[in-house]
């Protein structure tokens, strides 16, 4: 599934292929939005913002169509307007004459007015985004000590969209790595030093991956697996899905564990005090 990172770049690939452009066509393969094709020609797309890990494309004429791609949604470009060749099922296509930006797959598509989309179920109940430019470390560290939040785990704290808007599985395994945190504690088992860290870190990568495009490692570190020949693949995350390989940081295995159904990757040495 996509997280902020993704889910921002996505919102900027948008913007660049056909914000502030007249819409020449407008597909929607929902019945419950097809009387929008015609109302929308002619109109353009003023804003496209992450929220989440859903996107909002702010019309012209004050529509909001919301989209949440769950794990199998995906927006495609085309600089010819021509459809991308995907067996994936089409849900929208907005077309300019210079670009199109077409949505797959999605189940979840609406057209909100102005004045719901801050009411909108998802929307009000997400917490500060990790990616946006406006979140500040204060803010992600009161969430971190927030008396709501301190008796739940941190691993699957992590994932609710509630605490921080943006992280996902490979983002949560990362911040504790980075932060040096068992999965297995909650905010309150952690020393002050460690909640900076995790809120320090929370912001820290999430933005470094969104501004490379999913590499998490510092770049000297990258650079220096580079050298070495590391696939690209092979020198993205520090821990997330590098179990039995060695850790960056200590040379001991990386293991993972299940939680929520979900795996978890983590230096042992590093997180749990076992040498
Ligand atoms: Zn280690």
């Amino acid at each position: 599934m996509p997280e902020g990172p993704e889910i921002w770049r996505a919102a900027d690939e948008i913007s660049n292929t056909i914000a502030n452009k007249e819409i020449k066509e407008l597909f929607f393969a929902f019945d419950e939005l097809k009387e929008f094709e015609k109302e929308l020609v002619g109109s353009k797309i003023i804003s496209v913002t992450p929220r989440g890990k859903a996107i909002i494309n702010a019309f012209d004429n004050g529509l909001n169509l919301y989209s949440h791609n769950q794990l199998y949604g995906k927006w495609m470009m085309s600089e010819n307007g021509m459809q991308p060749d995907t067996n994936r099922s089409l849900r929208v296509a907005i077309k300019t004459n210079d670009g199109a930006a077409f949505l797959y797959s999605a189940s979840e598509i609406e057209m909100l007015e102005a004045d719901e989309v801050e009411s909108h179920d998802y929307i009000k109940k997400l917490g500060p985004d990790v990616v946006h430019p406006e979140t500040s470390y204060e803010e992600v560290l009161a969430r971190y000590q927030d008396e709501n939040f301190k008796n739940r785990k941190l691993a699957t704290l992590l994932l609710d969209q509630g605490f921080l808007s943006g992280v996902g599985n490979y983002l949560r395994s990362e911040i504790m790595f980075c932060a040096k945190v068992d999965p297995d504690w909650r905010p309150k088992d952690c020393t002050e030093e460690q909640l900076e860290d995790l809120a320090h870190y929370s912001l820290e990568l999430s933005r470094r991956s969104y501004k490379t495009g999913g590499i998490i490692i510092e770049p000297e570190l990258k650079e220096a697996l580079e050298r070495e020949g590391a696939s690209r693949k092979n020198s993205r995350f520090y821990a997330y899905k590098r179990t039995g390989k060695p850790c960056y940081k200590c040379g001991r295995e990386i293991k993972e564990m299940k939680t929520g159904g979900r795996k978890i990757y983590y230096c042992e040495h590093r997180q749990k005090s076992v040498d």
